[in-house]
């Protein structure tokens, strides 16, 4: 098969003949059509995510077919044949968070799609046949690889803080990052759950396109005044929920400070570092203020946000359709790292 191969920490992708993988023992292969391109893949290849080994393949946002099941696979879970899209981590099934349905936590998680294995830059990715979710019927993917693809991360993700956060219809919530590839679907989703939604960045562009897709207001943050904006767009109450994709020590302590009474913040991005839990004075105790984490979310909610789609609630966003070619990757990807791309960009690997 042909795959685009990162050598290196950094280093650029090079195509590359590779013998077509075959399924072990519990395990699938499925032929690409589309993988998505976000920041998630360009932390890996930068060699910012943690277990990442080279040669290595990215990618795990896809639209696929299954062409070949290992054995022990029962054939109501997963057949050849069956369009798919994949569940990225990879986890036992069987510890205390997977039972309670948080599989983001596994106890004895073995990584990601694209990091700890090799990924979807290829023409097939071979993978546990628990991380593949099949599509549902009325969701077009042969007319909309590039779409679907991106669904099972970029979109389920923020489905997932939807009721992470408890999100309730006319609640202000204010998306901190939200011209990236996964802001951008929680702009959306937020729309769709009925929410007063605020997108804040820090390019006019993209909070323009923000408001196409259901913003109700923006905020440039670039001036460096987000709180205020914030508390002069509810009238000084502050908003329910902040969603910090950024997460930077600044964007917490103003998320912070701009959540009202009753306010939750949920943290997605960052690279770390010390949270600024000074920020929140007495306001945790007196306005009983919530400050959680989440990681990606269910096969459920996966399955969840296909439904969504196939029935036209909520469609993705890809600004980019770039060619299966070393080159066009590779510039995509520098443009990832600059924050350059609007929404997601998808590989175009088999249309
Ligand atoms: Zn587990």
């Amino acid at each position: 098969m042909k795959a685009l191969v990162v050598h290196e920490r950094g280093g650029p992708f090079v195509m590359e003949d590779r013998p077509d993988p075959v399924a072990g023992p519990g395990e699938a292969v499925a032929r690409v059509m589309a993988c998505g391109m976000g920041l998630t893949i360009q932390h890996t290849r930068m060699g910012r995510g943690q277990g990442a080994k080279f040669p290595l393949i990215i990618g795990h946002e896809i639209s696929a077919e299954i062409v070949e099941v290992g054995s022990g696979i029962d054939p109501d879970m997963l057949k050849i044949g069956d369009a798919v899209t994949c569940y990225f981590y990879i986890t036992c099934g069987h510890c205390k968070w997977c039972r309670l349905n948080r599989p983001p936590l596994c106890a004895n998680f073995k990584g990601y799609v694209g990091r700890q294995i090799d990924g979807a830059y290829a023409e097939y990715l071979k993978a546990p046949a628990s991380c593949f979710i099949r599509l549902p019927e009325g969701l077009a993917y042969k007319k909309h690889p590039g779409e679907v693809a991106v669904l099972c991360d970029a979109v389920a993700t923020p489905y997932k803080v939807i009721r992470r956060a408890r999100i309730a219809p006319l609640e202000h919530v204010a998306v901190i990052g939200a011209g990236g590839g996964v802001g951008i679907h929680m702009v959306m989703m937020a729309r769709w759950a009925h929410a007063r939604v605020i997108a804040v960045d820090v390019v006019d562009e993209k909070l323009a396109k923000c408001r196409e897709v259901g913003a109700h207001d923006t905020v440039n943050a670039a001036g460096g005044r987000m709180t205020e904006a914030l508390l002069d767009l509810t009238g000084g109450h502050g908003v329910d929920v902040v969603v910090d994709f950024v997460s930077t020590a600044r964007t917490l302590t103003d998320g912070i400070k701009a959540l009202g009474t009753g306010g939750r913040l949920v943290t997605l991005g960052g690279g770390g570092g010390a949270t600024p839990f000074e920020a929140l004075g007495r306001d945790l105790l007196s306005k009983e203020l919530e400050i959680m984490g989440s990681r990606y979310c269910t096969r459920q909610e996966v399955q969840d946000t296909l439904e969504l789609a196939a029935r036209g609630d909520i469609w993705p966003l890809v600004t980019e359709k770039c060619p299966f070619d070393a080159q066009a990757a590779l510039t995509i990807h520098e443009r990832l790292e600059k924050g350059d791309v609007l929404g997601r960009a998808a590989l175009m690997i088999r249309e």
